[in-house]
């Protein structure tokens, strides 16, 4: 039972910045208390970030008052980023904290499974390939045996494979498997000594005229099996209409550019039943389930205390409430220990310190520590209402410090006290759970049975605060916090992160050696102590040269930088390899890097990874010299030909003419330059004036959709939404005798190995006959793509458009894309 308990407060965890000082107004106690008083729960399950359908899940939680969770089988890695430079498993950070930051404006909660988002896919079958259906599977099974959700929506239809993203249908389909299997307890047996068995009542399929291709369709649909709500509805305590919420939610996604304006008025949604039994109250979703205290053994008593409180609210006063609300915490705190037990003892605190006013608060003014550090916690106490309150006593929780004040906390009088915390040598650094191990394409490994299915990492170090409340004793948990105050934005409140004593960056993640030279690679240690010496050693195999082989270092000052330079020289012949730095001080061993993420709509993020650069020699040979960049929505062109022993100049695009460029070897467009650069639509008469004399244009992929210019390319070119998803595709080429897979390098099927993701997308598929289409590839079960690669000449000189992932293959140094690329801007020389 103890396990279950403890488990149970992770679960009910739902993130860091929702622990910050909470400051519930008088309206919103209310509708808490509204809240509290309905025992009922629904999950909401599909794929990715943003798949979820913000509006029917802040109707659910606002309006129905129901315990909503969103499960996103992913966190949406394999995405692109609008807003800054991280992929993968960097922007499934951003997005697990954009998910988070979307569930504090709607009330939802949030959970995800293991599987990574590693890319399109057009079938669940390929999805399931991928991903480990059984550990998905499971994963699905434990959230639902957790969450014990009363309900369960998908957002997508499990019988119409292919009709989108394969992730998408295979969210819908493991959805439909674990409705069945958690309750059953000869399903993943191992979880049960953990979790319990919990039978869901009813799944359903959140419809749409969008499901059937048009609004005619879905009015003709057999609708005796749906379930319809007005999701439309108004909001006085909050001022906002629930599509409002919705789409402040729905614009936490920042990095996805979903910004989304609210509507008012009218919105119905529809849900279709799936498995369970047919509400005979069809506006009633949770009809035959009992959603009142007294679904609980001993809730009754309990109840009836707390609709007293919601009916007598005093809005000028909610501190009147708090005699009924600490007898109703007391009687619930005496239950025996379940899911609604635990979910509600957090609810009632958090109102119980909203009607007292009751502030309390744990700083420290540094970002980060080290293990074995000592730092100063400063705490916080007040009460601003005059009812009965005593600060018992406050704990840290490495429990060796602790204070036991024994003050009455008089109306609007504080307490404060400093308090030394000695950061055990033990404790583990604050970093995302699912990347403290390696983890494959598919799927993260997470060791900790009870950490899945988690938002984010649960803080070991808090400090439990104590009260006395109208007699009766609450204990009140608060994570240490990073807190300061900035000139410009005022107060910032942060994650207090725990990191290595000393950290190791690279400044290249890959390196490329395009020939025998030597290069220069720069080492950063950063230390997290007031006085760090030892050696630094690079692990490289035999084959490559590096000197010295050792650094001795001394840093000082917490916080401070020093950056060293080895000589590194590669072997003769291609080689790939990879470079592992070892840090020495006494006895202790140091090889990480602290990555962090800062932007304003997400809490500041840190993370520990092992540090390492990839090291490439590469057999390649390159014509040309000077390269003219514009930049897209972000790739590492520029840096990657620089690499090989290009001179990449970035352009500003309002100042380019086809007489400026005319010293460029070649030109390359950035991916989706012609989405996002307006300019572009009256800078492409000088591009393509600059390939007509003599320059060689190359234009990476562009999404079909919003494109600023109808005249891409010097001849007919159609874009589509044609991809390759399969990175291990076979490619074939067409024309062989091609000079672009000839000179100045012969490229060979050995050149498309090895590549990450996918091939390529947004192919065009219907071209001039100016164009030669060079290679065919396609997924598994479908017809060959030709217009992955497509050159033509069009005056003196070239025209290329592309759509293989340059973008995704260039940071991961695989080699066939370098001596590929080399071929392009080799073309006109
Ligand atoms: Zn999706």
């Amino acid at each position: 039972m103890k396990k279950i308990f403890a488990l149970l407060i992770c679960l009910s965890f739902t993130s860091l910045h929702a622990q910050t000082p909470q400051k519930l107004n008088a309206a919103e106690i209310h509708e808490s208390i509204k809240k509290l008083n309905f025992l009922g729960s629904v999950l909401y399950i599909a794929a990715h970030p943003d798949d979820e359908n913000t509006r029917l899940i802040s109707y659910l939680s606002n309006k129905i008052h129901a315990r909503t969770g969103y499960l996103s089988l992913t966190r949406g890695d394999g995405g692109q980023n609008l807003i800054g430079p991280e992929i993968r498993e960097l922007l499934g950070v951003i997005r697990t904290q954009e998910l988070l930051a979307a569930r504090r404006i709607d009330g939802g909660n949030q959970f995800f499974t293991r599987a990574i988002d590693f890319g399109y896919t057009k079938t669940p079958d390929e999805t399931l390939n991928i991903w480990n259906k059984d550990k998905v599977l499971s994963d699905v099974v434990w959230t639902i045996r957790n969450f014990k959700p009363d309900v369960i929506i998908n957002r997508f239809n499990h019988r119409t494979s292919g009709d989108t993203h394969g992730q998408h249908t295979a969210s819908a389909l493991l959805s439909v498997e674990a409705f069945d299997l958690a309750g059953d307890k000869t399903a993943f047996q191992d979880q049960l000594a953990l979790a319990q068995t919990h039978y869901p009542k009813r799944l359903f399929f959140n419809t749409s005229p969008w499901f059937y291709g048009s609004d005619k369709a879905f009015e003709k649909a057999d609708k005796s099996n749906f379930l319809k709500f007005e999701t439309g509805v108004y909001f006085p305590s909050q001022g906002l209409s629930n599509p409002e919420i919705a789409a402040l939610s729905r614009s936490s996604h920042r990095s996805q550019g979903f910004g989304s304006a609210g509507s008012r008025g009218s919105q119905l949604e529809y849900i279709e039943l799936i498995a369970g039994e047919m509400p005979k109250d069809t506006s009633n979703l949770f009809d035959g389930i009992d959603t009142s205290w007294n679904r609980i053994e001993g809730g009754k008593e309990i109840g009836e205390i707390l609709t007293n409180v919601q009916a007598n609210y005093n809005f000028k006063d909610p501190s009147a409430s708090l005699p009924e609300l600490a007898k109703a915490y007391s009687l619930l705190d005496r239950l025996d220990n379940g899911y609604w037990k635990q979910v509600k003892i957090k609810e009632i605190k958090e109102i119980i310190a909203a009607c007292a006013g009751l502030y309390l608060d744990a700083k420290v003014s540094s970002a980060n520590a080290s293990p074995g550090e000592d730092i100063e916690v400063s705490l916080e106490a007040i009460n601003r209402s005059n009812s009965s309150l005593r600060l018992v006593s406050v704990n840290l929780s490495t429990a060796k410090s602790s204070s036991k004040p024994g003050i009455d906390l008089t109306n609007n009088i504080g307490w404060s006290r400093k308090l030394n915390l000695n950061i055990p040598e033990n404790v583990e650094y604050t970093t995302p759970y699912w990347l403290r191990s390696q983890f494959g394409i598919g799927m993260y490994n997470v060791k900790d049975q009870n950490l899945i299915g988690l938002p984010e990492t649960p803080r070991d170090l808090n400090v439990e605060f104590k009260i006395m409340v109208e007699g009766t004793e609450i204990p009140f948990t608060k994570n240490i916090l990073y807190e300061y105050t900035d000139d410009v934005k005022g107060e910032i409140i942060q994650p207090f992160e725990i990191v290595p004593a000393v950290s190791v960056k690279f400044n290249e993640k890959v390196m490329i050696f395009p020939d025998e030279a030597s290069k220069k690679i720069s080492v950063v240690l950063t230390s997290q102590k007031e006085k760090a010496a030892g050696t630094l050693k690079l692990q490289v195999p035999d084959t490559w040269k590096l000197t010295p082989e050792v650094a001795d270092f001394e840093i000082e000052g917490k916080g401070a930088s020093k950056t060293f330079q080895f000589n590194i020289t590669p072997p003769n012949g291609a080689s790939e390899s990879e470079i592992i730095p070892i840090v020495t001080i006494g006895n202790k061993k140091y090889s990480d890097e602290v990555v962090t993420i800062d932007y304003d709509h997400i809490p500041f993020q840190s993370l520990i990874v092992p540090a390492k650069t990839k090291l490439v020699k590469l057999n390649i040979k390159k014509k040309g010299d000077q390269i003219g960049y514009i930049a897209g929505a972000g790739d590492v062109v520029p840096e990657s030909l620089e690499q090989i022993g290009y001179k990449v100049t970035l352009l500003d695009v309002h100042t380019i003419t086809a007489k400026n460029l005319a010293k460029f070897d070649a030109l390359v467009i950035g991916i989706r330059a012609y989405n996002i650069v307006e300019t572009l639509k009256f800078k492409q008469a000088e591009l393509l004036k600059y390939a007509f004399n003599g320059g060689t244009l190359i234009v990476q992929y562009n999404n079909n959709r919003g494109i600023v210019t109808n005249k891409l390319a010097p001849y007919k070119l159609e874009l589509s939404r044609d991809r390759v998803t399969e990175e291990d595709a076979e490619v074939s080429f067409l024309e062989p005798e091609a000079s672009i897979l000839n000179t100045p390098n012969k490229i060979t099927a050995a050149d498309f190995n090895n590549w990450v993701q996918e091939r390529g997308l947004y192919f065009p598929d219907s071209w001039g006959k100016e164009f030669t289409p060079v290679l065919s590839m396609h997924d598994t079960n479908e017809e060959p793509m030709k217009g992955s690669l497509l050159i033509s000449e069009y005056g003196k000189g070239y025209f290329i458009y592309t759509g293989l992932s340059f973008f995704r293959q260039f940071p991961e140094g695989v080699p066939g894309a370098y001596r590929l690329f080399a071929n392009l801007v080799s073309i006109g020389k």
